[in-house]
C-alpha cells in the first residue's frame, strides 16, 4: 500500500527528519485559508499515488493566498497519470540550494534493505541509475545491527556532501531507516532532501510503501489507505471481485488465475519488448467465470485508452470455454470494442468456445491454439500489423 506525500512525511517528521508540514486541502477556498495561515509562500501539490506531479503540472508555488487557490483550482480534478487529483497538499514554499536523492528499500538479491543516495536529486532515480550509474550510491543494512554511523560516513563522503552537512545528514539516514524499519515499509524515499536557503537539510517530498501483508499489525496505516484516489476501473474491478492491475503497456489482458496471468504478461513483454509493446494491466478473472463476468472484465480493460490490442488467454478447468465465449459475444455487442481481441482457448469446452466466437463472425475476433501464437498476434495488432 502507497501512503500519500503528506502521510510519508507525517512519519518522517515522528522520526525527526525535518520536513514542511502544512495541510491537505480539499478545495480551493481551503488551499486559500491554509495559506492564509501559512502567511508567507506557499507551494501547492496535487495529492496522487504516483510520482511524476511536478512534470504533469501537479506542483505549483504561489505567493499569495489568492494565488494558492487559483493553482489549487487548476490542479483539483486535472488527471496525472490515469488517476484524478482530488486533493492538494499545501505546504510553505522552500528555496532549493540542492536536490539529493536518498531512499531505502529491500533488495530482494541481497536479503537486506539498501540505502540509495545520489547527489542527483529531484529527478527519477532509475533514469539516474541508467544515464549516470555513479551517481548512484547503495548501502547494504544488516537488519540485526542497523545502520551503523560508518556507513552513514561513507555514503556522505560518496555523495560528495560538505561536511557541515553530515551531521544533520546522519539523523535524517538513521530517522528513515527507523521509519522504514518501524512501520515494515518496503520503500522510504525522499527526493529530493534539499539544501534549502537556510543551508539546511529538508525532506521536500516523501513517499512510503507498506508492506500489504503486516499491515494487521498496523491498524493506523492500515486505515490511511485512500480509496477515492485509487484507479476507477481497479474500484470498479474489485467490486466485481476481479483483481485488476493497470499497467502502462498496450495489450491488454484477460486471463483466469494469477499464474497464468503472469505468464501470459511475460510472453506480450517477450515479443514485444523490443518494439515498445508490454502489458497494459494484470487481470484474473477467477475461477468460474461467467459469461457477465467476462464482459464486466473486458469494459475494464477497454477503459484504459491506452489498449491497443486485447488477448483473452483462458485455462478451462472449473471455467468452461463456451461460457467465456458467450460471455466475450455479449461483451462485444456491449462494449463494440474497436481494438483487435485475440483470444485463446484451452481445456473444458475449448472446442464449443472457439466454435461460438467463429460462427459469431466479427473479424476483430482473432483465434490462436497456442499461448506463443496469441501473443505474437497481440503484438502485431497493437503494432496495427493485423
Ligand atoms: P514529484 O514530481 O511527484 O516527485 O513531486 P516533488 O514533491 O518532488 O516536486 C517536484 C519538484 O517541484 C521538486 O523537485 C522541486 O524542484 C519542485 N518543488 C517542490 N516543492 C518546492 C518548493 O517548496 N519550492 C520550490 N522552489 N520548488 C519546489
Ligand atoms: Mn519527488
Amino acid at each position: 500500500m502507497d501512503l500519500h506525500e503528506h502521510q510519508s512525511k507525517a512519519l518522517f517528521v515522528k522520526h525527526g527528519i525535518p520536513a514542511p508540514m502544512g495541510e491537505v486541502a480539499h478545495t480551493p477556498e481551503e488551499a486559500e485559508a491554509i495559506a492564509a495561515k501559512i502567511n508567507g509562500k506557499v507551494v501547492v501539490k496535487a495529492q496522487v499515488l504516483t510520482g511524476g506531479r511536478g512534470k504533469a503540472g501537479g506542483v505549483k508555488v504561489a505567493s499569495s493566498p489568492a494565488e494558492a487557490k487559483e493553482k489549487a483550482d487548476s490542479i483539483i480534478g486535472m488527471p496525472i497519470k490515469h488517476l484524478t487529483v482530488h486533493k492538494v497538499l499545501v505546504d510553505p514554499a522552500s528555496t532549493i540550494v540542492k536536490e539529493i536523492y536518498l531512499g531505502i528499500t529491500n533488495d530482494r538479491k541481497v536479503g537486506k534493505p539498501v540505502m540509495i543516495a545520489s547527489s542527483e536529486g529531484g529527478m527519477d532515480i532509475e533514469q539516474v541509475a541508467k544515464e549516470n550509474p555513479d551517481a548512484v550510491i547503495r548501502e547494504h543494512i544488516d537488519p540485526v545491527y542497523g545502520l551503523q554511523g560508518y556507513q552513514i560516513t561513507s555514503v556522505a563522503n560518496a555523495m560528495n556532501l560538505p561536511k557541515e552537512h553530515w551531521k544533520a545528514f546522519g539523523q535524517i539516514a538513521r530517522g528513515l531507516y527507523a521509519c522504514y524499519a518501524a512501520n515494515d515499509a518496503t520503500l522510504a524515499e525522499i527526493n529530493p532532501l534539499i539544501i534549502n536557503g537556510d543551508n539546511q537539510l529538508v525532506a521536500l517530498d516523501g513517499k512510503m510503501s507498506i508492506d500489504d501483508n503486516a499491515l494487521f499489525r498496523h491498524p493506523e496505516l492500515a486505515a490511511m489507505r485512500d480509496l477515492t484516489v485509487e484507479a476507477e476501473a481497479e474500484a470498479i474491478a474489485r467490486e466485481a471481485d476481479i483483481s485488476y492491475v493497470k499497467l502502462d503497456g498496450q495489450i491488454g489482458c484477460m486471463v483466469n488465475g494469477a499464474g497464468l496471468a503472469m505468464t501470459t504478461m511475460d510472453m506480450t513483454q517477450l515479443y514485444g519488448a523490443d518494439k515498445g509493446i508490454g502489458p497494459a494491466n494484470f487481470l484474473d478473472i477467477g475461477g468460474g467465470a461467467k459469461a457477465d463476468k467476462v464482459a464486466k472484465a473486458l469494459n475494464i480493460i477497454l477503459s484504459d485508452p491506452n489498449v491497443k490490442s486485447v488477448l483473452i488467454n483462458i485455462f478451462g478447468g472449473i471455467t468452461r470455454c463456451d461460457e467465456v465465449a458467450r460471455g466475450m459475444i455479449e461483451a462485444y455487442n456491449e462494449v463494440k470494442p474497436v481494438v483487435p481481441i485475440v483470444i485463446r482457448l484451452q481445456g473444458t469446452n475449448a472446442k464449443e468456445g472457439r466454435e461460438i466466437i467463429q460462427s459469431a463472425n466479427i473479424p476483430t475476433l482473432i483465434a490462436a491454439a497456442t499461448l506463443t501464437e496469441a501473443a505474437q498476434k497481440a503484438v502485431a495488432a497493437a503494432e496495427g500489423a493485423l
